[in-house]
């Protein structure tokens, strides 16, 4: 099998997805219960949060987990929006956001706020002076993605996180780091940000475990309410094994993100020797930004059509991102691209363990299936 899909989901790392594992059958304590087994899942639940939080350049305390990167998002959005709505309901997000931060955006608007959704240019990357220009006296909340899960750009977040703090002191700064995560290293203070959303199964944990990273004196509506847990913010028994497993794939990713992104952007080239040798049609979406994204276009050979070709040889990407399945992507028509060229658009997404093997295959199915395709 060949998956490079990797900005939609990982496979989990197998020390992980043990540590999952050792959880739900050994340490499957409550970690609110009194006795041994709930004080040892306690201290576990303690060091996990202290290997996230260390990953993510915070303290242990600034960590609430949660079901994944979108129910951080809507914490900090929703959190965010109503607790400063007395000082102003202006909203700042990009038009390229992932669609948990545009769908928390529109129903704020449809509460009452203002959104303005800043526009990309043609490389899919967004302007500081865009930024500035949209600041007014009433902006309550910037939210701004770290790395673009379609194109892969990254965003001038330390740039726009100064100057939301010097020209609106009370708004709060969310940043979506879920691509962003040991991809690009995370210096939340540096961006002068108080919120920023991750989560596990982009980085070789399960699905259904997230963070949030609220900085300390941030305080937001709680947006789920029961018994307390994650000191109010986000109740219900903790999810241990995912948590655990998050941890695990937080130590191993962080000890060799170094080595990774080096791997990583050598097969981004090697990619882009291979396209350019031999379908040296294929147009380039993806300009600057992270390696493990690579966004391509093969006019005359529809993207559904092809992945389903790709797939018969064991080879998975996506035609966009897996969000907007079977709907034109946002994020490319807002960079301003024509429908070909959004019809036969696929993002090919690496992870540390893909090999050259795998884009040699990419490759070879590509030409099969242009060879079908294209008249
Ligand atoms: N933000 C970005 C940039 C993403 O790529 C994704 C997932 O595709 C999310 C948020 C949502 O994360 P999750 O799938 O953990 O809810």
């Amino acid at each position: 099998m060949h998956y490079l899909d990797n900005a939609a989901t990982t496979r989990v790392l197998p020390e992980a997805a043990q540590a999952a594992l050792t959880v739900m059958t050994e340490g499957f304590g409550n970690p609110s219960s009194q006795h041994r087994l709930g004080i040892q899942a306690g201290k576990l639940l303690k060091q996990s949060r202290e290997a996230i939080a260390a990953a993510l350049g915070v303290q242990a305390g600034e960590i609430t987990f949660t079901s994944g990167g979108t129910e951080a998002i809507n914490t900090a959005i929703f959190g965010a929006a109503y607790k400063n709505r007395h000082i102003g309901r202006h909203i700042i997000i990009t038009a390229i956001e992932h669609a948990a931060v545009r769908n928390a955006a529109a129903r704020l608007q449809a509460e009452g706020f203002t959104v303005t959704a800043l526009q990309p240019d043609a490389n899919g990357q967004i302007s500081v002076d865009t930024f500035a220009d949209a600041l007014r006296n009433d902006t309550v909340l910037a939210s701004i993605m770290l790395v673009n899960n379609e194109v892969g750009t990254i965003l001038p977040v330390e740039e726009m996180g100064r100057l939301l703090h010097s020209r609106c002191p009370k708004a709060l700064f969310h940043i979506d780091a879920v691509q962003g995560l040991f991809r690009v290293p995370l210096t939340p203070q540096k961006w002068n940000c108080q919120l920023m959303s991750v989560s596990g199964h982009k980085i070789g944990a399960p699905k259904g475990i997230g963070a949030l990273y609220m900085q300390k004196g941030t305080n937001l509506r709680p947006y789920i309410v029961g018994g307390g847990q994650e000191n109010g913010m986000r109740s219900g028994t903790e999810p241990l094994p995912g948590i655990a497993a998050f941890a695990k794939a937080c130590r191993i990713r962080s000890n060799a993100m170094h080595a990774d992104n080096q791997h990583i952007a050598a097969l981004h080239q090697y990619l882009q020797q291979q396209i350019t040798a031999e379908l040296p049609w294929a147009e380039w979406n993806s300009a600057e930004g992270v390696p493990h994204i690579a966004n391509l276009s093969f006019p005359g050979c529809k993207s559904e059509v092809m992945l389903r070709v790709l797939e018969g040889d064991e080879v998975y990407v996506s035609a966009g991102s897996a969000c907007s399945r079977g709907k034109e992507s946002p994020v490319l028509k807002a960079i301003g691209l024509g429908k070909e060229r959004i019809d036969s658009a696929l993002r090919i997404s690496f992870a540390p363990w893909n090999t050259k093997e795998d884009i040699d295959a990419l490759i070879a199915g590509l030409k099969k299936g242009a060879a079908m395709l294209r008249r």
